[in-house]
């Protein structure tokens, strides 16, 4: 076995430890996360259900408020005309008085109507703000179950990720720091890889084709062999071709 085929292997082994490494690392960094705040912004939508009904019913019980402070003080101002007709002086002022007075009257009596329609709509109103936190609490606690559910799964996700994280120190024993370093310089480019294998002639890194000269390198076995295309550096599907 040559010198850089025992290298290779070592190499493959570290990659598969890596591999491992990134898997784990992404279920763990983007999978969990993407599934708590899909859940989470399902309960989210709910209670914004739940605002909205709430803001309706607070804004109605607000115009009631204002509209009932109107009619009091139409009222109060009804009375003091009353106070006032009786000391007009001329039959022509009486009648202009309680005209007005009789106008003032049946501007309340709409006012009221007003009021008591508003607060007629208020109960269904209530009712369906309840019926909306009903669901908000229902959601919450359907979330509450999921993500403990989730947050198990991703413990035991962790726990995995540690151990296949302890075997990494191994697994770099007796590689020569110059592929170590060619290595974990292709790593660091972030694909989550830095080897591929050759199956045939194509490269499984990227799909393309290498050409007969680099398959030839490769299973010769005296010289790493990095892709013309994606740089990862290549390695046979069989494995027997490379320990043998
Ligand atoms: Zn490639």
């Amino acid at each position: 076995m040559s010198e850089t085929s025992n290298t290779l292997t070592r190499l493959k082994k570290l990659h598969d430890v890596d591999a491992k490494i990134y898997r784990l690392e992404k279920k763990l960094n983007q999978y969990f996360p993407r599934k708590i705040a899909e859940r989470q912004a399902v309960v989210d939508a709910v209670r914004a259900k739940y605002d909205a009904k709430n803001k309706e019913l607070v804004d109605r019980q607000k115009q009631v408020d204002s509209l009932e402070l109107d009619l009091k003080s139409r009222e109060a101002e009804i009375e003091k005309m009353q106070v006032q007709l009786n000391t007009v002086k001329t039959n022509a002022d009486y009648q202009a008085f309680t005209g007005k007075i009789a106008e003032a009257k049946a501007d309340n009596s709409r006012l009221e109507e007003q009021i008591l329609e508003i607060m007629d709509g208020l109960e269904g109103i209530r009712a369906e703000r309840s019926a909306r936190e009903a669901d908000v609490k229902k959601a919450e606690e359907e979330f509450g179950k999921e993500k403990a559910e989730l947050d198990a799964e991703a413990a035991e996700y962790r726990e995995d990720l540690d151990e296949v994280r302890g075997t990494r120190e191994a697994a770099l024993a007796d590689i020569p720091s110059e592929a170590l370093d060619a290595y974990n310089r292709i790593l660091a480019k972030g694909s989550g890889s830095a080897m591929a294998a050759v199956r045939g002639r194509i490269c499984q890194g990227c799909q393309l084709e290498i050409t007969m000269h680099d398959l030839t390198r490769i299973l010769n076995g005296s010289e790493l062999v990095v892709c013309r295309h994606c740089s990862h550096i290549l390695y046979p599907e069989d494995r027997q071709q490379v320990s043998n």
